[in-house]
């Protein structure tokens, strides 16, 4: 009895000994209330073996997911939940939901335009369709624009543009917010389109900008380079156009009114209307 219970207690530490030696630390923090109960039930090896590599496994995911999570630098609360679709008549919420899975899209590197007024929902809308991807198994990155070529001109000039574009290629989809805040100096480098042409029909964009390529001329150096920068950028691509009035200043106005969900722009106009005629 002694010696099973020596033996036991060897094997025990051993477990701990071998499991944080492969690195494999759910199986060894469950292995033990696990064998218990395998031996209390009398469960056949495998069930037991599997049902702990299950654990590692499911862990694991969870961590990616966690990490995934972190990296994407998503503006918190911004959800495809919370998003009111009726507030952009405009944009299909069928269509997002589908660009959501990101089955078809990001496997063949195509992108996404989101055009629109400021506080139209664009950041909201695109934060959102992230956060579902990295929910989904993707890998994102969520960062504005301006920020994003300030990190590339840094690496330009110290002659590591090449290395830092394709480090970028970790992630699935590059979310760029607001791309015409680019600012005139940034826009005399060409590290955005050396970017855009580096990533062309492999790895996604979704650029959120104001104005639909007509003030794309100040984004980049000079028009050839601004034209075949928007050929590369649409040629594979989902146009969403959101020509709504600021969401917030509905919000702030049906308020006043009493009203609840904010109309979108036309169904406002008509509303109007009908309260005059
Ligand atoms: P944009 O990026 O187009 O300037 P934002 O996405 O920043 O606009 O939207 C401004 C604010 O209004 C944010 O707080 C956002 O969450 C909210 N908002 C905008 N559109 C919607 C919408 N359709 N449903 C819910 N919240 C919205
Ligand atoms: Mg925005």
């Amino acid at each position: 009895m002694t010696t099973t219970t020596n033996n036991n207690a060897i094997d025990a530490a051993r477990v701990e000994l071998l499991l944080s030696e492969l690195r494999l630390p759910s199986m060894r923090l469950r292995w033990a209330t696990l064998a218990e109960q395998s031996d209390k039930e009398g469960w056949p090896a495998a069930r037991f073996l599997a049902t702990l590599i299950e654990h590692e496994v499911a862990d694991r995911s969870c961590r990616r997911m966690e990490r995934h999570l972190a990296e994407a630098r998503l503006p918190a609360g911004k959800t495809l939940a919370t998003f009111d679709f009726e507030a952009v008549p405009m944009v299909s919420k069928a269509q997002v939901m589908a660009l959501a899975s990101g089955d078809a899209w990001l496997e063949k590197g195509a992108n996404i335009l989101l055009f629109g007024p400021p506080g139209g929902g664009k950041s909201h809308l695109s934060a959102a369709l992230g956060l579902a991807l990295v929910e989904n198994g993707w890998r994102v990155l969520f960062t504005r624009t301006t920020d994003l070529v300030q990190q590339l001109q840094v690496a330009r000039r110290e002659l590591a543009l090449e290395n830092a574009i394709t480090k970028l290629d970790r992630y699935d989809l590059l979310i760029l917010d607001d791309l015409a805040y680019v600012t005139k100096d940034q826009a005399e480098t060409s590290v955005l389109f050396e970017l855009i042409a580096a990533r062309y029909e492999r790895r996604s964009m979704l650029i959120t900008a104001n104005q639909p390529f007509g003030e794309w001329g100040k984004i980049f150096p000079d028009q050839a380079m601004t034209l075949a920068a928007i050929d590369r950028l649409v040629h594979h691509s989902t146009i969403l156009e959101m020509n709504v009035e600021s969401y917030r200043r509905r919000e702030a106005i049906d308020r006043k009114r009493g009203r609840g969900k904010p109309p979108a722009f036309a169904t406002r106009n008509k509303l109007e209307k009908a309260k005059t005629d």
